[in-house]
């Protein structure tokens, strides 16, 4: 009986792989209704569950739909995937570096919601961009460029679909097993067998403190392990945004200005580390080998080359990437040094811009955002600009000020 399951997990007790396959099979098939689901998710919430309950529940969340097999695609194959971030473009950045050392990245990105960006909406971003392959459109592409990025066309995990959207809504999004069988069903039915996960942990993350990250990135190495996957965890920061530019098409002219040695920022060290990770555990070499090689990579435009090839194959215009929207300048009213930029506080005022959902349906601004011109840890003086604001509507860049913090 379900309810007896939901009993059980309510007491702490530790389920068997048939009680969670009866409860989440009943909740996908429809025998299960809402009601019982969310005491369910709740009670998880609150008991928790080991590892092994862990594993046997990503278990049943991959064997809930369909898989990509990518056997028939020869070479070195590497995922990455972030918990999620605000200004998080690395993606763009990677995937060209570590396709250009000769490793095949073949990625399935989601879209922006809740205050995190989607690596999804910022391709699209570019005119004529496709997200939208089939299973052979992605192979063929991963076999003659070796890099491709689309969204989920496949049934993959349908079981986290349905169990998203009603955590969404019944304040059951935070629990650390929940997250970890979501992120990790879908990194396995997508088909890759190496993956190096960037954890963040800050004010702009669903990780806030280093205790959660560092358990989030344990029970997602024992989930790999036990699907034949090897995974790295690299835990980063997210107190403050990533880089200098939040919302879509300002973060896709960001990465090419990376990718085109045009600027150089905390996001440069960041993707260096990732992609030099990524290499160096789908090549087996070591960390310092990977790194000269991912450097190189960027530094001879080899990458911005790689990401030029991409995302013309998939259809992308990169001459028509101009931002429509009027700008407005944020300007400092007292000398001093910039202390803090809140991560979730920019995130929260870039989505009042017209650049995130509050809803699954919503369309997005691409052009909307922020890029700023002076970060945490510059000293700035009286009148000089902060940061460019653009956006089609009204709104009061007062409340930017409140947010750069400079003493
Ligand atoms: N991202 C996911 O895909 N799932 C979660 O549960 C949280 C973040």
């Amino acid at each position: 009986m379900i309810i007896d399951i939901i009993n059980k997990k309510k007491a702490g007790q530790k389920l068997t792989y048939q009680e969670l396959t009866t409860i989440f099979n009943g909740y996908l098939n429809g025998t299960v209704p809402d009601y019982q689901m969310s005491a369910f998710l709740m009670a998880i919430c609150l008991k928790d569950m080991t590892d092994q309950e862990v594993i046997d529940l990503t278990d049943i969340f991959v064997k809930s739909g369909e898989r990509l097999n990518l056997d028939d695609i020869q070479g070195l194959k590497v995922d990455k995937h972030s918990t999620g971030g605000v200004g998080d473009k690395t993606t763009l950045i990677i995937a060209p570096i570590v396709a250009s050392c000769g490793v095949k990245v073949i990625k399935m990105s989601g879209r922006s919601l809740g205050y995190t960006g989607g690596t999804i909406d910022k391709l699209e971003s570019i005119p004529g961009f496709r997200v939208d392959l089939t299973e052979e459109e992605i192979k063929k592409q991963a076999k003659e460029i070796g890099i491709v990025d689309s969204s989920q066309t496949l049934s993959l995990v349908p079981l986290d679909k349905k169990i998203y959207a009603l955590r969404d809504v019944t304040a059951t999004v935070d629990s650390i097993p929940l997250i970890a069988v979501s992120i990790m069903s879908k990194k396995i039915a997508s088909g890759n067998k190496n993956l190096v996960l960037d954890i963040k942990v800050g004010s702009g993350a669903f990780f806030k403190t280093m205790k959660e990250a560092t358990r989030f990135a344990t029970i997602a190495e024992k989930i790999g392990t036990a699907h034949h996957m090897k995974v790295r965890t690299i835990i980063s920061n997210m107190d403050t945004p990533l880089g200098l530019a939040v919302g879509n098409k300002l973060e896709v002219e960001e990465a090419i200005a990376i990718l085109k040695n045009e600027e150089q920022n905390s996001l440069t060290d960041l993707v260096l580390e990732l992609s030099s990770n990524m290499i160096a555990l789908a090549k087996n070499i070591s960390i310092e080998e990977a790194l000269q090689e991912a450097t190189e990579s960027l530094i001879s435009l080899r990458a911005y080359h790689k990401f030029v090839e991409w995302i013309t194959y998939q259809g992308g215009n990169l001459e028509q990437l101009k931002n429509n929207d009027p700008c407005i300048e944020l300007k400092a009213e007292k000398n001093g040094k910039i202390v803090e930029i809140d991560a979730l506080e920019i995130a929260k005022f870039v989505k009042s811009l017209g650049a995130g959902r509050f809803r699954k349906e919503d369309e997005i601004d691409y052009d909307a955002g922020i890029y700023f011109i002076k970060t945490v840890g510059d000293v700035v003086k009286e009148g000089e600009v902060l940061a460019k604001v653009y956006t089609s509507k009204k709104v009061s860049i007062e409340m930017l000020r409140q947010i750069i913090k400079i003493i």
